[in-house]
């Protein structure tokens, strides 16, 4: 049947969220999958706001659904919002209740002053079966659902009828969405019938489940907020290469597609039934093979957003930076960490003079601080000779290699690397001079020195 469709139908695609909460990273996949498909067929993606619901709609949700899509770079071709589509709606009803496919009811109000009417939907109690691309034939016996309410009034149609309208006016040939709405098509289909809008193609896309494959909690990766990925610094590319995986597989080993190739890559064919598995290990690890493959220019700029101010305005920030970056690029899965390392006090003193106990520049039990003294005075001889060419972690481990071989290495290195960093645990000594540069090892070899300098004059 989709074939059929294909060949005779320019492919239009929609992706329809309600407004009245923020939009959840969940949500992406339905909109990504109608994106992909309408981009790989030449066709028109359409993004509809929902929002019937006059109380639970805000505008605030619907600004928060455009920022996300934006950012993510998902652009629709044309926008609706079902508020401004009421007359579109009245004159269907119209037409139903004069063709006998619904009926103004009179209802019993629920509470003192409640609703006395409701306009319902003359259901011809049949067996409804269609096909769903990924699913295979469902059928439903519709009996059960009884006339069903289409709208409160002329003037507040309700999801089922709004949904089948604008997919029939809007030309939609494929329905891709979760399979939470398998049990919605039936009641849908019944009023694509009344009204006679052709079918479209169903492709109900698999639950996506959590990690423990459990019931979610607010704070479940699964259901947060989505642009709470943007702001953690989650690359937006990885974070669709993510989802795309999330029911739906190439049929071949390849994990990280851009852009053009998951258009390229993207079938109906290959969405799965089973569910699928929101693993934030997994997104962790393609985020950071996102953030490996970035330009310079994005890494730098990212790192600078999500550096904290007090660090990012120091005089001498962008030149450390620059040494500095190829081992927070190594370290993060995404940018947001380094707030957190900054937090743990693991990065300031790359770029301040760090402050300490002075007895933690002793290497395990020693307390002779004339020896401790001779032995970073020699360090600093040692280093304060080096030529800038050879100021690189193998010229300084070569440096001063056979001094600590000699003396033993803890003895040497363990001062030498408290004094630069001022941590228990840190880069080897080596390295963390050669990102300090040759001018901040040598000041603050020399204020160890003079902490116990004084003591000795
Ligand atoms: N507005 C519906 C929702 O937010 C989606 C309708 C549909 O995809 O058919 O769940």
């Amino acid at each position: 049947m989709s074939e059929q469709t294909l060949s005779t139908k320019k492919v239009v695609t929609r992706f329809a969220p309600s407004p009245t909460g923020k939009f959840h990273v969940g949500g992406l996949r339905s909109a990504l999958y109608n994106y992909l498909y309408a981009r790989k067929h030449g066709g028109t993606y359409i993004l509809r706001c929902e929002d019937t619901d006059p109380i639970r709609s805000k505008k605030e949700y619907e600004d928060y659904f455009l920022e996300l899509f934006k950012w993510l770079g998902i652009e629709h071709d044309a926008y609706y919002r079902q508020s401004e589509r009421t007359e579109i709606y009245r004159s269907y009803l119209n037409k139903m209740i004069a063709e006998g496919h619904a009926y103004v009811s009179k209802e019993q109000p629920k509470e003192e002053g409640g609703r006395t009417e409701v306009i319902r939907f003359k259901n011809p109690n049949g067996v409804v079966t269609f096909h769903d691309d990924v699913l295979g034939n469902i059928s439903f016996n519709t009996a059960e659902l009884g006339d069903f309410i289409i709208a409160r009034d002329f003037d507040s149609p309700l999801y089922h009828l709004t949904v089948v309208i604008d997919d029939f006016e809007m030309g939609v040939t494929h329905i891709i969405r979760g399979q939470e709405h398998v049990s919605n098509t039936p009641r849908q289909i019944l009023i694509q019938e009344a009204i006679g809008a052709p079918r479209p193609t169903y492709a109900h896309a698999s639950i996506i489940l959590n990690n423990e494959r459990a019931k979610l909690s607010k704070r479940d990766p699964l259901v947060r907020p989505a642009l709470e990925y943007r702001d953690e610094g989650y690359v937006p590319e990885a974070l669709l290469n993510f989802m795309a995986l999330l029911g739906w597989n190439p049929g071949t080993e390849q994990e990280i597609f851009s852009m053009p190739e998951l258009i390229q890559a993207f079938s109906i064919e290959r969405m799965q039934k089973q569910g699928a598995v929101f693993n934030p290990e997994k997104l962790e690890w393609i985020n950071k093979e996102y953030i490996k493959k970035m330009h310079p220019k994005r890494q730098m700029a990212m790192l600078d957003e999500f550096m904290p101010e007090a660090i990012r305005t120091l005089p001498d920030y962008k030149e450390k930076r620059e040494h500095l970056a190829p081992i927070l690029l190594e370290r993060i899965g995404h940018f947001g960490e380094i707030k957190e390392m900054v937090a743990q006090g693991e990065l300031a003193y790359y770029f301040i003079q760090p402050e300490y106990e002075k007895e933690k520049l002793f290497w395990k039990d020693e307390r002779d601080s004339a020896k401790l003294i001779e032995r970073l005075v020699r360090v600093s001889d040692t280093l304060s000779a080096l030529p800038s060419e050879v100021f690189t972690r193998e010229g300084i481990k070569e440096a001063l290699w056979p001094y600590a071989e000699s003396e033993g290495r803890g003895q040497i290195l363990w001062p030498m690397r408290y004094a630069l960093s001022g941590r228990d645990k840190s880069p080897d000594p080596f390295q963390l001079a050669s990102l300090l540069g040759k001018k901040e090892t040598l000041e603050r070899l020399a204020f160890a020195i003079a902490l116990y300098h004084d003591q000795h004059e």
